[in-house]
């Protein structure tokens, strides 16, 4: 599958570097210079639990220069960045081109619809992780898995088609009807733990160290479960609870996204995630007071560092 990939960071360059590997055509598009130079020079550094290689062959450019019409456009940027990066690859998009979201957070079905048709679309849940260690170099671990489906419901084969293409590369991909539960109970993951260690600067395990961050991050959990319930989506609060607190047990070191864009004075994901929770929550008249404030948090933190 001839397979462009828009934003070509930590998760671009994971799954960009997997895709290639397995055989697949792949175009790497980013607006940072020294990361495309690097892997046109080196080819792109890829460290994962079977061992680190160098992908050659790989093509890597800045949007603009983007040719052709891919089968498959994989969109990776951060949540903020999706619509800037979509209209600079308007002319690379063709009718026949599926475009698949695996991007963290709410409002990004309808963010892809806004520059392709509906039909076209695909939206899903990841929880591979990937970290760029620096230009060229990715790195990931563990097990993660992917869960895509089409919006529309009569485009079950292209469901099954980049499903497979994805699982052919290793990242254990597979089209999930329920594919909004997944979506939504990585969302009350996210609204907790990133917001939470964000505003606070703690780390997973310093949250979970602390009763407060432990009642907090539940509070928050609780709320997302009760606006996904608003919008139809049954998730079992439980296990969403279990996987807070696995991750507080067992990721005690990890500083969430959010708080290393925190800690860069960038501008995070929070209108994505704890944003579009309070939105849905006021339309469905559900009370979110706790993830509503850690968004009042996060956005005085973003306009601090904007002045
Ligand atoms: P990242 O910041 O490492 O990568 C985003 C890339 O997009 C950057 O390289 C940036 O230069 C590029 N970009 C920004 N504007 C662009 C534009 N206009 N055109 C082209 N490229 C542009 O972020 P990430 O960690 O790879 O996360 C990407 C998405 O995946 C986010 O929504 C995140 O929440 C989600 N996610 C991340 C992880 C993880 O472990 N990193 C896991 C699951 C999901």
């Amino acid at each position: 599958m001839n397979i462009t990939i828009l934003g070509a960071g930590a998760m671009g360059s994971l799954f960009g570097g997997l895709l290639a590997e397995s055989g697949q055509q792949v175009t790497l598009l980013d607006i940072n210079d020294a990361h495309l130079a690097a892997i046109q020079r080196d080819g792109l550094l890829l460290a994962t639990d079977h061992g680190e290689r160098r992908i050659r062959g790989l093509n890597a450019c800045r949007p603009e220069q983007a040719s052709g019409h891919p089968e498959l456009l994989l969109v990776f940027t951060k949540t903020l960045h999706t619509d800037s990066a979509l209209r600079s690859v308007a002319g690379h998009i063709a009718g026949h081109t599926r475009v698949l979201t695996l991007q963290n957070g709410l409002g990004n079905a309808e963010a892809l619809s806004r520059h392709v048709a509906p039909q076209q679309v695909l939206i899903g849940m990841t929880n591979w992780p990937a970290d760029l260690l620096g230009p060229g170099q990715v790195h990931s671990h563990g097990q993660g898995m992917v869960r895509v489906l089409a919006l529309d419901e009569a485009e079950r084969q292209a469901s099954a088609e980049v499903a497979a293409v994805l699982d052919a590369a290793g990242l254990n991909c597979a089209v999930d009807p329920e594919v909004w539960t997944s979506i939504w109970k990585k969302v009350a993951f996210n609204a907790a733990l990133n917001s939470l260690c964000a505003a606070t600067g703690c780390t997973v395990g310093q949250l979970g160290a602390a009763p407060e961050g432990v009642a907090l991050a539940r509070a928050i959990v609780m709320e997302v479960v009760a606006v996904a319930g608003s919008q139809g989506i049954v998730l079992d609060a439980q296990r969403c609870l279990d996987s807070v607190a696995f991750a507080m047990d067992n990721h005690r070191g990890h500083k969430p996204s959010m708080l290393q864009d925190v800690l860069a004075g960038r501008p995070t994901e929070i209108g994505a995630i704890n944003g579009q929770v309070v939105a849905r929550a006021r339309e469905a008249g559900v009370a979110v007071p706790h993830t509503e404030t850690l968004l009042g948090l996060l956005r005085l933190i973003e306009q601090r560092a904007a002045v």
